[in-house]
């Protein structure tokens, strides 16, 4: 896989793509252009796209895509702009911008979703009739980028990841080809899209397959820090009997002081969440605290966000491990790498997520998603005040130290300069055969390596 070129954009004629497009193309002395390219982590606001295009239609896609082939540009599609990597505001890229194609239209169990709606859009249109599609928690994520490399969230377990529900895609290709993918059309593409997306083309609309939203029971459980390792151990206990509409995550947050705090989110349907908290807590071990709501689906969607539908930019250095099996040994690697880091003055955190239940009803090789037979995701996550140098430096030591049992790693979560296989394992050949297919002049930008 190629890296984003150095291609000089000199000679451009972007007055051209201008009078193109409904929207407008932004270049580096415009005054709107350092709002323009902003994305989430405040770490990339040095980055210099070469433009940022705003689509004000799917059209103006099409016309920045064709623009840009026939240019030579790399670009980059952005719509939620929660890239790990600063992908959707990279250096020497032509970024389009998604944010003003929205809108959800529902029916008879199907929604159409517009790129540039954040999951906390998503999540309130489709409520308003009594309809939901598993997502991740965090509210401005965009729907897009979350599809596209696989989706995991709190229905997890009972609907399957985000990409899972996708029924049909539309796309424009690198030469500015629109395409539709489904099982039915293109279906390599629709393979592909499933948890490869990003390296493909721009998805300009999504077809989901739609869940009631129903209410639930939220418990929030807090545990001794250092009795972690056990609180891991019980979980997966518990998670061997909890049914799939049953989901909790693990999360240990270091002190900076040497210490740990761990605690457990768990989600379950209403009226079940003090059953399923006792059956956790027979797995695991007393808690120090409990909290108890019963919510309808959206006061949960806002509760997990956080409480509002917005979230303040920030400086993140993050990263992941995918693991195959979460054994006494890889329980110790966990827990020895975060401490390591708090003893250091880390203030960062781990989350470990199951990729159980209904994630495992797709097999592994039936969509670009390659992780369906594995234990657990482990997120390495490390916001400021932490440096980013010291921040990646203690993500590298936590790598060395879950290598053992480490399977490869998760594409939302994305980290520099990693070979492509790290994310895509066995479904790595088939990804590179479609992605050489549909862009063999490596027009789509991508920080990964081949
Ligand atoms: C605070 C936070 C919370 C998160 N929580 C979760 C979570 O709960 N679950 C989870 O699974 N992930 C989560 N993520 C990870 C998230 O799914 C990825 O970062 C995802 O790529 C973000 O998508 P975006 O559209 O917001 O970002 P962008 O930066 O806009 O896009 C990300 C990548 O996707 C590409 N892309 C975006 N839209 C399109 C499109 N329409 N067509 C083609 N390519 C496109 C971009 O070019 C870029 O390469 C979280 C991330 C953050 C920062």
């Amino acid at each position: 896989m190629p890296q984003t070129s150095g291609r000089i954009a000199a000679g451009v004629d972007w007055g051209k793509l201008d009078k193109l497009v409904r929207g407008r193309v932004f270049l580096e002395n415009d005054t709107d252009y350092p709002t323009a390219k902003q994305i989430f982590n405040t770490r990339f606001d040095d980055a210099k796209p070469t433009a940022v295009v705003r689509a004000d239609t799917v059209d103006d896609v099409a016309a920045a895509v064709t623009f840009a082939a026939e240019n030579d540009l790399v670009l980059s599609a952005r719509a939620g702009g929660h890239s790990y990597v600063g992908a959707s505001s990279a250096t020497g890229a032509m970024i389009i911008d998604l944010r003003q194609l929205s809108g959800v239209k529902y029916r008879d169990g199907e929604a159409v979703v517009a790129p540039g709606m954040t999951l906390n859009a998503v999540y309130r249109e489709l409520d308003r009739d009594g309809q939901t599609i598993p997502t991740g928690m965090c509210p401005m994520v965009g729907i897009s980028g979350l599809t596209l490399g696989g989706g995991l969230g709190f229905e997890s377990r009972r609907y399957g990841l985000t990409c899972d529900r996708l029924a049909a895609a539309t796309m424009v290709l690198p030469d500015g080809t629109v395409t539709e993918a489904s099982p039915t059309t293109r279906p390599d593409l629709f393979w592909a899209i499933r948890g490869g997306g990003p390296h493909l083309g721009i998805v300009t609309s999504l077809t989901y397959r739609t869940c009631p939203a129903t209410p639930k029971d939220v418990v929030q459980l807090a545990f001794p820090g250092e009795l972690a390792g056990q609180v891991i151990a019980g979980w997966l206990t518990w998670l061997g009997t909890a049914e799939p509409s049953e989901w909790a995550c693990v999360s240990i947050d270091a002190d900076g002081r040497g210490g740990l705090k761990c605690w457990m989110q768990l989600v379950c349907p209403a009226k079940e969440g003090i059953q399923a908290a006792v059956a956790l807590m027979g797995a695991t071990t007393k808690p120090l605290n409990v909290d108890y709501r019963s919510l309808n689906h959206m006061d949960t969607v806002m509760y997990l966000a956080g409480g509002s539908a917005t979230q303040p930019r920030a400086t993140f250095t993050c990263g992941s491990d995918v693991v195959t099996e979460l054994s006494e040994d890889a329980i110790a690697a966990v827990i020895e790498a975060i401490t390591e880091h708090s003893r250091a003055g880390g203030t960062g955190w781990v989350q470990i997520n199951t990729l159980d239940g209904a994630v495992r009803d797709t097999l592994p090789e039936d969509s670009a998603f390659p992780w369906r037979e594995h234990a657990a995701l482990v997120e390495w996550g490390n916001y400021q005040p932490i440096p980013h140098e010291q921040a990646a430096a203690w993500i590298a030591d936590a790598h060395r130290l879950i290598a053992p049992f480490s399977a490869g790693a998760y594409v939302n979560y994305l980290e520099l300069g990693d070979p492509m296989e790290r994310y895509y394992a066995h479904n790595y050949p088939r990804l590179d055969d479609v992605r050489r297919k549909v862009d063999p002049r490596n027009r789509i930008h991508t920080v990964l390596v081949s």
